[in-house]
């Protein structure tokens, strides 16, 4: 293959050509053919998807300078018919060329050079060499960005020798090692003029519109987000499903949001501290009414406590009733908390004990002195676990 087809001409969605060689690569099929229109991945630009001779392509990829097409079945050597998913193509052709115009923009006018491109499939990327660009910076870079896209100006490709080359003033991340033969160049009329292999659209005007979103400091540059093309009104109709879902939720308009939010925010902070002094309260009481039981031996599960209310429980019961031996338990049967807390007067040593009966509880902990705590999955045993204290 000389030329690809798609080198020629990007908007070609289907193909009449020949399959000149098959195989298998690891777990896919691959095929060769005389000529494509599936760009292989390359310059920032992923691959195509699309089908061959019936099957689907699932990468392209130039393999020693032979485009290789992935395939999900079989097919045949022969004449066959390629299409192209155009739908994702036309998305990379935007995004890339919205990234040629972003690139030749900020040179041009803000004197900031391109050193890496990504084209992501919902966000794409460019890294700048200037290490502070603030929000002002970026909205006067798509201003002048966005600027350029209205005017239509007409995108095309050539191939120049390396001598033609040497004599224009073409803007390029540098061409690839060992590149010989004829250069690509991409040109945006009047904007930029560029190396690059990949698919671009006709006109500017095609882009509709470029959003920058946001930045990124990195290595001495700053990294920019941004989104063009037909993702412009794929992101807006996301974020307007999303605020509408928010208006619902906060019962406040697009304007009030933020403050709803922060002030339901301050709202729940103030009255989790509330919360927490309440529980620590009635924890005290009911370390208190356990204490008031007098019995060595105190067992007592709470199905909607947690481990902090068990431990504020055993911290002041072990106070008030120093020879006790408890076992606190909180929560559902198969996923619990349980705590041992023993009395300083209560002669015993938990670690081992403790270990015994999350056994018993399905559980696992840790702990020494006088408390153990840990997790359960089996407090239906607890009477089995009290039955076990009884005997120590
Ligand atoms: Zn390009």
């Amino acid at each position: 293959m000389t030329i690809a087809a798609h080198d020629k001409d990007a908007y070609l969605t289907e193909l009449e050509t020949e399959i000149l060689e098959t195989g298998r690569d690891g777990s896919h099929f691959f095929a060769v053919t005389a000529d494509t229109i599936l760009y292989a991945e390359g310059g920032g630009q992923p691959c195509d998807r699309g089908t061959l001779g019936g099957s689907a392509v699932l990468d392209v990829q130039q393999v020693d300078g032979v485009i290789r097409h992935m395939l999900d079945g079989p097919v045949d050597l022969g004449p066959t018919r390629m299409e192209l998913d155009w739908e994702r193509r036309y998305d990379h052709m935007q995004q890339h060329t919205g990234q040629h115009l972003l690139t030749a923009v900020a040179a041009d006018v803000f004197g900031w050079k391109t050193t890496a491109f990504h084209l992501g499939e919902r966000v794409s990327d460019i890294e700048l060499d200037t290490p502070d660009l603030g929000a002002n910076e970026l909205r006067r870079l798509e201003e002048a960005v966005n600027s350029e896209i209205p005017a239509g100006r007409t995108i095309r490709a050539r191939r120049v020798s390396r001598d033609q080359y040497n004599g224009l003033a073409v803007r390029t991340r540098g061409l690839p090692d060992g590149h010989t033969g004829d250069i690509r160049l991409v040109e945006i009329e009047g904007v930029d003029l560029n190396t690059c292999g990949g698919t671009h659209l006709r006109s500017t005007a095609e882009l509709g519109s470029l959003c920058l979103l946001d930045t990124e400091r990195l290595r001495g540059g700053t990294r920019i987000f941004f989104i063009t093309g037909g993702r412009v009104r794929t992101r807006m109709a996301e974020h307007e499903a999303r605020t509408a879902r928010l208006r619902q939720a906060l019962d406040a308009s697009n304007d009030q949001l933020i403050d709803e939010a922060e002030r339901r925010e301050a709202q729940l902070r103030s009255l989790s501290k509330k919360l927490r002094s309440v529980m620590n309260e009635l924890a005290g009481l009911e370390a208190a009414r356990l204490a008031s039981l007098s019995q060595r031996l105190i067992a007592a599960h709470w199905e909607d406590r947690d481990m902090p209310f068990l431990q504020t429980v055993a911290r002041n019961l072990v106070v008030e009733a120093p020879r006790t031996v408890a076992l606190l338990t909180a929560g559902a049967d198969d996923d619990g908390v349980f705590l041992i807390a023993t009395g300083s007067n209560a002669g015993l040593e938990v670690s081992e004990l403790g270990r015994a009966i999350a056994e018993i509880l399905g559980g696992r902990g840790g702990g020494h002195g006088s408390i153990f705590q840990g997790k359960a999955t089996r407090l239906d045993r607890r009477e089995e676990a009290l039955g076990l204290l009884e005997t120590v």
